[in-house]
């Protein structure tokens, strides 16, 4: 990812959080394309015929389950460019502790420090 990026991030282009930012908005595309993708997935096998077939179903609900966890991930990341606008992204919304850069990297839109995950 370029420094110089042109998204108009206002003044945090460039910055860490501006980073930060452009990577969740991406995140959101993703998981707003890929959940698009499993909804008409599963409404092609509301037809009965398909119901008859077991390995469907469970197929079925390996795909609900994934779309579970990327509402929940969309809800995680909203929140997370609603605390980069609120600039208190990056610390601990329990304990208000500065959350790593590690952790943040690893998962860019935790709301929660180390400690306070477990
Ligand atoms: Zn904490």
């Amino acid at each position: 990812m370029q420094a110089d990026s042109t998204t108009s991030t206002k003044s945090l282009a460039g910055t860490p959080v501006g980073v930060r930012k452009v990577q969740l908005e991406q995140r959101l595309v993703e998981l707003g394309a890929r959940l698009e993708a499993i909804d008409e997935e599963l409404d092609s096998h509301h037809d009965p015929d398909w119901a008859e077939l077991a390995t469907e179903r469970e197929g079925d609900e390996v795909l609900e389950a994934t779309g579970g966890a990327g509402l929940l991930e969309i809800r995680q990341i909203r929140a997370a460019l609603a605390r980069i606008d609120a600039d208190s992204y990056g610390d601990c919304v329990k304990c208000g502790a500065e959350i790593g850069e590690a952790r943040l990297d690893a998962i860019p839109w935790t709301p929660l420090c180390r400690g306070c995950a477990r």
